[in-house]
Order: structure tokens, then sequence, then C-alpha cells
């Protein structure tokens, strides 16, 4: 944590130095010790403390000071730090004015000049006063802060990767700035053209990034975005349950594994907020608690987790070469591919135009607190959208769940149907699509298609979360591994057709099992084609697939 700042103003250079002198002899462990040498100057300052959310303790101020007396630059100061302690240094001779200007200023002392000795005429006060102040005063929140707009797409994609990565931030929503003191402060110091590159992102120490990239993003804080080596034995992509269950096995039987992924470890797990059916955790646990185990895990057995995005790969004898989206190559002898599946996108007008600004896919949980006592519109009907449902209904005044057929029962597990009956503010309105999302810069109302009586009626909506199945992102392979027509990546025994190997296939066996047309390239997880799409299957097939890994690589060369 930074420590709270002490800040002493005063233009005669000497003085100042002996009073900062004195400052930190007595105080430099528990806080810092700035100085300036006018009103100005030091406003400069406490400017730029309160955009880095830095604590403010202690004003320790000349009166006498040209431009800017020291009860004027208070009475500003105290707009920005109302809760820091005041305490004016006069000349006996202007002590008057100086008790005359106490009050206007809120002063809670005066000191004579000199004040020597210190340990007499200086720390007591001192001493008494900061007790004070550290009695008071609410720890300040020190992380990244983002700033921007709840409708902005921006906003919404900074604060999900920040929020699934584990990085904690603080949520500054500029349309509160009217009835929030903190965000108002902060809205107040910026320039105007800051205001309107919005989302601005501001790091702990003072850096500011408007609309950055979530390659800067990571860079920024905290995250790994370059490769420590040239070369791994095992290179996974993708970070859901089946990558780390992989990162986690491999790396713990010896193989130099890197584990690459794009937005945060855990896939779509990580964006469930309850898995009740995962063995071993029988009261359920958020996909957010178990990606953060499953990293923690991964790295104690050595596994490099690296934030970027693997965009192609190319053969080149033994070696598989992974080409990340900053230009970047890594090499590695076995591949990985867990790149699992993305949301289908729901094709109806103003829908794509609206994504990111009151239309998300899959549960968003970094939207949830700003639904409270709203209602939330939820399409879809199986497992994800209701449990997305349960978890909204804690603070959505309604949640209306929007069912393209006619019933649950086939598309969701019997017991979170149970718990969607038993919730109160939940409504379920079968035989329902959306066929068109309407508003300007965000969403106002969706037109819900009753396809039993053929009525479209607009609904006023200001969230729909879009969960309606999922589909392959493999693209980026298309030229290297066999896939299905919906692009799911093929694998052993589906490889061999009349007893004839893939094409290309040069040695004298079969694939192994989650082995692709490429010898020595891998697929576990929902991006295989056949694959059962849940989190223990995942993590069953990661784990099993290192025994493949290992047969692979002891007849390499
Ligand atoms: C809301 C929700 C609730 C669910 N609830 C349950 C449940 O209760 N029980 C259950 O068993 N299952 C549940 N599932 C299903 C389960 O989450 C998935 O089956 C599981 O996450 C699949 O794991 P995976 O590792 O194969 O892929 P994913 O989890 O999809 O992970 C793939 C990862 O690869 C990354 N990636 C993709 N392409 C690249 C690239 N080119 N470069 C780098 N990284 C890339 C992605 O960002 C992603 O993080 C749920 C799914 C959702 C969406």
């Amino acid at each position: 944590m930074a420590k709270p700042v002490l800040l002493t103003v005063d233009d005669d250079r000497e003085v100042l130095r002996a009073i900062e002198r004195d400052l930190r002899r007595k105080y430099a462990g528990d806080y810092r010790v700035l100085r300036a040498e006018s009103g100005p100057a030091a406003l400069e300052i406490i400017r730029e403390l309160k955009v880095r959310n830095n604590a403010v303790a202690l004003f320790l101020v000349d009166q006498r000071m040209p431009g800017l007396s020291g009860v004027e630059f208070l009475e500003q100061a105290i707009k920005l730090y109302p809760d820091a302690k005041r305490v004016l240094l006069t000349a006996y001779a202007d002590t008057d004015a100086a008790i005359a200007a106490i009050n206007e200023a809120g002063i809670n002392h005066y000191l004579l000049k000199p004040w020597d000795p210190p340990e007499e005429n200086l720390y007591p006060v001192l001493d008494e006063l900061l007790e004070d102040w550290q009695a008071t005063f609410p720890p300040q929140f020190e992380g990244i802060r983002v700033l921007g707009n709840r409708w902005s797409p921006a906003s919404h994609n900074i604060k999900d990767f920040l929020a699934r990565n584990h990085v904690p931030y603080q949520w500054l929503d500029i349309e509160t700035a009217g009835t929030d003191a903190e965000v108002r402060s902060v809205v107040d110091l910026l320039e105007e053209k800051e205001k309107r590159d919005l989302p601005l992102v501001i790091f702990p120490n003072g850096l500011r990034l408007h609309q950055p990239t979530l390659g800067e993003l990571a860079q920024n804080s905290g995250l790994k975005t370059r490769a420590a080596e040239t070369f791994y034995d095992l290179a996974i992509v993708g970070g859901g349950p089946a990558g780390l269950a992989a990162a986690v096995y491999g790396a713990s039987e010896g193989l130099r594994t890197v584990m690459i992924e794009r937005e945060a470890p855990g896939g779509q797990a990580g964006m469930s907020s309850r898995i009740e059916n995962y063995l071993g955790f029988p009261t359920g646990l958020s996909g957010g608690d178990l990606a953060r185990r499953a990293v923690v895990q991964a790295r104690r057995f050595g596994v490099e987790i690296l934030s970027a995005e693997a965009t192609s790969i190319r053969l080149d004898g033994p070696y598989r070469l992974l080409k990340l989206r900053d230009g970047a190559e890594l090499s590695c002898h076995a591949l990985l591919v867990a790149t699992g599946v993305e949301w289908r996108k729901l094709d109806a007008p103003g829908v794509e135009r609206l994504t990111g600004a009151g239309i998300y896919y899959g549960a968003a949980m970094t939207e949830a607190m700003s639904t409270r006592d709203e209602d939330v519109f939820i399409v879809g009907g199986a497992n994800s959208a209701g449990q997305a449902a349960m978890y909204f209904s804690k603070y959505a005044r309604r949640v209306v769940m929007l069912v393209r057929g006619s019933s649950l029962a086939a598309s969701m597990s019997q017991y979170l149907i149970k718990q969607l009956k038993e919730t109160t503010n939940i409504q379920i309105e079968f035989d329902s699509s959306v066929v068109e999302a309407h508003g300007q810069d965000r969403l106002e109302a969706i037109s819900v298609l009753c396809t039993k009586s053929n009525e479209v009626n607009i609904v006023p909506a200001n969230s729909l979360f879009i969960m309606i199945g999922a589909a392959p992102n493999t693209n980026w392979l298309a030229d290297i591994v066999e896939r299905d027509e919906r692009g799911f990546i093929l694998s052993g025994p589906d490889l061999v057709r009349d007893g004839k190997r893939p094409k290309g296939w040069q040695l004298d066996r079969d694939p192994a099992l989650l082995e692709t047309s490429v010898p020595g390239i891998f697929v576990v997880g929902d991006v295989r084609h056949g694959s059962v799409k849940r989190v223990a299957s995942g993590v069953g097939e990661g784990s099993v697939a290192i025994s493949f890994v290992h047969q692979y690589l002891s007849k390499v060369v």
C-alpha cells in the first residue's frame, strides 16, 4: 500500500528543507514526505495524487507566500482532501492574522517558526493530529481504476478482462459524477479531451491509458505477455479447464510447459457463476474460484502462463512454431489445442451494434452490480442460461428468461429447473425469440416474437444476456489440422476412415487418442469433435492427453 502523504509548502527554500528534514526523521517509516515551493506547485501535486488515489494525511503550509497564501492554498486543497489535517506555519508577527483565518480554512493548528527543538514544538502536535487522522480515515483503494460509461462496449471489455484475470480494479461510472463525490473528484481533475476519450484506465503508478487494447492492459497490470524461453517441450493454447489440467499434469511430470490464454484462465468455466456438478465440491463452486485455484496449482508446478493470443501454427520438422498476435513466435515439440468454444451470435437487427452497450454474450458477471433493481432479460434455455438467471436474480428486480422451445426439460439439468421455479423474481417465457434490439447508444428495448401466436411485442429492456450455444473458433488452424464441417477438430480414431490414416500422415502408427491429423499436435476439451461439453470431461481429457504427449516426445528427434 502506498504510504499516505505529508505535504509541506514554503517559498523559503531553507525553511522548506529544514521542515522536510524534520518530517522525514520522524515520519518517513509510515508516511511519504513531499514538498512544494509555492501554493500553485502544491496544488499540482495534490491533483496528481488525487488521480492516483493516494491519501494525504497532512498539509503543513507556510502562511506568508507570494501569489497564494497558506490559508488560500488550504481552502482549495481541502476540496480535494477534506479529511487531511491542516497546519499553518506562521511567523510571530503574523499570529493574529493566522488565528483570524483559522475558521475560514478549517485549520487544525498553527505553529510558530522556528519550531526547534522539533521534539517539543513540532512532533507532539503532529503526532496527535496524525493519530486522529489514522483513526478516522478509511483505507483507500489503491489498485487500477477504470473511468468510463456503463453503456460503452470498450468499458465492458476492460472490466471483464480485469475481473476474469483477478486483477483488482475500481469502476468509476462517469454518469454518476453528479451523485458520487469520488467519481466527481477524478472527473474534475481531467482535461476535456481526457473526458471524451473514455474509457480511461488509471494505474497506481500514475500511468493513464485511454481506450487501451487488452494487450496494453495485460502488459501494464502485471500479466505476462512475453515468453521467457524460445522453446518448450509442450505449448498449450487455451487456458480453460482442459488447458489448465494439461498444464498442471504436463509441468508436474517434468515438461517445460507454456500455456497461452488470450482472455483469462478459466475459459467458459471461469464465467460460470456456480458449477454444481464438479466432483469434490458438494455445495458447488464458482468458475472464477475454480480458475484461480487451478492457476495457483499450475504456477506452483512451474507452468509459464502468457496473456496472449495464438494466431497461426507453422511446422518445421519436429518443431511446431506458434505465432502470437504481437508477432512473437515460440517453438515446441508438442502442441495442445484447448481453445474451447465461443458463444454463437444472435442474428437479429440491432444486436451487433448494441453488443457491449446493454447486450452481452454469456453471463457477464461484471455487469451484475449495474443491474440492481432493474429487469434483466436472458436468451437461452440451457444450463448456462439457467445459472445466469439464478445469479442475476440476486441483484435484479426481475429476471426474464426468453426460451425458444416450449420446455426446459431437454436442455437443462433438473436441479436448475427446480431452483428457477423456486425463485420468485425469475420469470420464464417459452416459445419466445428476440427478433430485434432497439436503442441509440445503448439498449432501450427488444422486440420479442411469440412463436405460438406469431405476435411481436416491444418490451423496454436495458440488459440482455445471450446464451444460445457455442461454436469453435478454429479458422486459424484450418490449413493445419483436419476439422469437421462445424469447425471442431478431429482426433484419434475419428481420423482413420476405411482403415486409411489422415492425408500427409507419415508415421507407422495411427493417430493416438486426442492426437490431431498432425503428429505432436493434440486437442482436448470442447473444441474437440465429439467432446462432452463439461468441466470434468475437459479436465479429464487435458490430463489424459499428457500421457500421449510423453509417448510422442519419447520418439521425436
Ligand atoms: C455460463 C456457463 C456455465 C457452465 N456451467 C457448467 C457446469 O455447471 N458444469 C459443467 O460441467 N460445465 C459447465 N459449463 C461448460 C464448461 O464450462 C465447458 O465445457 C468447459 O469450460 C470447456 O473447457 P475447455 O477448456 O475445453 O474450453 P473453454 O472453457 O472454452 O476455454 C478455452 C479457452 O481458450 C482460449 N482461447 C481460444 N482461442 C485462443 C487463442 N487463439 N489463443 C489463446 N487462447 C485462446 C479462450 O479465451 C478460453 O479461455 C458451463 C459453460 C458456461 C459458458
